[in-house]
């Protein structure tokens, strides 16, 4: 088994950016380069700006080649929540933005001819339990009124069948508008487009510190420093101590992820005929997904721990099991990849944006970065380029979580609660 990202394991880098000088001056420095980074990048380079990435690892090291690839309808915390908390109008046009996010991803993919698998399979999400199914029910209605299209439907017994070959759930929800990309090969082709475009990409750049300098910031990195008319903060789950305001309202939980052996055709037509990406009601949601050679990825907050090699293989022992539960057929086969990541979750679990000590920021994606980080980058890359008046989400009140000082010491106590609540679930059928 290899304790990697599969996504990175089966995808060619488009360069080697360990050395690339960084530039002693910039008209934008993104720090981080994952999807929010590199989409900027491609936006402002293609604009004429001078732009540099500065990312401590290498390209899409952070969760954007760690995740499930699942570019899903929806926000993180549902219509009904969205409408009680902003009002109808705000909270529909917020799900349509998450779903445009998708289309900018398949712009990009086109534009640049990048080739990464991207397909729209559509969304499944998933009912444990009769109470889920009914609110799923209630989401379908309130989705088909404000989509584009009335297209999401809810389906149960022999019509869930014919999505899923598991006896865990009692139904589920399909919205067509959901896709699927291989990750991997996404990150690097958006780092090619950024690059041939004109954007200097710095690998092993860690950013240290931020000075302001007149009107400008200089950023001094591990190898060499830059002045930059503006910054953009795209660390994600990987906010430290270079933005300890971000690092407040950021919670970097774990996701762990395991990939079976290839299953073969007929295995995996058997087990997700459609291949629409997955996720369901629990509260430490399973997630799952053919690859596009058959494999089944499987994740989970299997625990609440960061990643490292020896929690990633306890993570994977803990999913496979739960892998094996939700589809029984799998008992025997062989687990490929294990690996885990952060995701960044805000306490409202809504997207973020604005300015702090001069810098823009852009994170909070809440386990939906696929698609948000994408469509953002592009936003804040535009606005950085002189090309719209304004981001999405800027002046949203940004509240910091309680008690995280930097090391969300409360996790581990949360996780045992959900786990508890998804086990009574499990016991009653949702009943209260
Ligand atoms: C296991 C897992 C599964 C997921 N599955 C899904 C999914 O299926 N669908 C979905 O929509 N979302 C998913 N997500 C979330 C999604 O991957 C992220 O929201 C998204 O990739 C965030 O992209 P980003 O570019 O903002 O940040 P990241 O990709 O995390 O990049 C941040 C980068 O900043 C760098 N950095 C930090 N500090 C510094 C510094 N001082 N100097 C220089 N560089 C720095 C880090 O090295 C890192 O590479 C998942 C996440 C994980 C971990």
């Amino acid at each position: 088994m290899k304790l990697t990202s599969y996504w990175y394991d089966t995808a060619e880098p488009s360069g080697d950016y360990r050395r690339t000088p960084v530039p002693e001056t910039a008209d934008v420095a993104i720090v981080g380069g994952g999807l929010t980074g590199l989409s900027a990048a491609v936006e402002l380079a293609r604009h004429g700006a001078k732009v540099v990435v500065l990312e401590a690892e290498t390209l899409g090291w952070g969760a954007s080649g760690r995740n499930g690839g699942m570019a899903t309808t929806g926000l993180a915390i549902g219509m009904g929540t969205a409408i009680s908390r902003y009002g109808r109008e705000r909270a529909v046009a917020m799900h349509l933005e998450y779903d445009r996010a998708i289309s900018t991803i398949e712009d990009l993919v086109d534009e640049f001819a990048i080739d990464c698998d991207f397909e729209r399979s559509g969304k499944l999400a998933l009912a444990c339990n009769q109470r889920d199914l009914d609110g799923l029910r209630a989401a379908q209605d309130e989705i088909n009124r404000i989509a584009e299209l009335p297209d999401v439907t809810v389906l149960d017994g022999a019509d869930l069948g014919a999505e899923i070959a598991s006896p865990f759930y009692v139904g589920g929800m399909v919205d067509p508008r959901g896709a699927g990309l291989h990750v991997g090969k996404f990150v690097h082709g958006l780092a090619g487009a950024a690059a041939q475009s004109g954007a200097y990409l710095c690998e092993k750049a860690g950013v240290a510190s931020m000075t302001p300098h007149g009107a400008q910031t200089v950023l001094q990195t591990t190898r060499g420093s830059v002045r930059a008319a503006e910054v953009l903060i795209a660390t994600s789950g990987y906010t430290g101590k270079l933005t300890p305001w971000l690092r407040r309202r950021v919670l970097p939980v774990g996701s762990f992820i395991v990939v079976t052996e290839p299953l073969g055709p007929e295995l995996a037509a058997e087990l997700l005929p459609t291949r629409r990406m997955a996720s369901d009601s629990k509260m430490l949601t399973y997630y799952f997904r053919m690859t596009p050679d058959n494999r089944l990825l499987f994740g989970g907050r299997a625990r609440f721990a960061l990643s490292n090699p020896d929690s990633d293989l306890r993570s994977a022992k803990v999913l496979r099991k739960a892998m094996t539960t939700v589809f029984p057929a799998l008992r025997s086969a062989r687990i490929d990849y294990t690996w885990g990541g952060l995701v960044d979750i805000t306490l409202d679990q809504m997207v973020h944006t604005g300015m702090t000590k001069g810098a823009h920021y852009s994170l909070g994606y809440s386990g939906h970065g696929v698609q948000m980080a994408t469509h953002m980058g592009r936003e804040m890359g535009l606005y950085l380029a002189g090309k719209s008046e304004s981001y999405p989400w800027a002046g949203d009140k940004f509240p910091a979580v309680p008690g995280n000082l930097g090391s969300p010491w409360f996790l581990p106590i949360v996780g045992a609660g959900a786990h508890v609540v998804d086990g009574w679930n499990r016991l009653t059928g949702g009943r209260r």
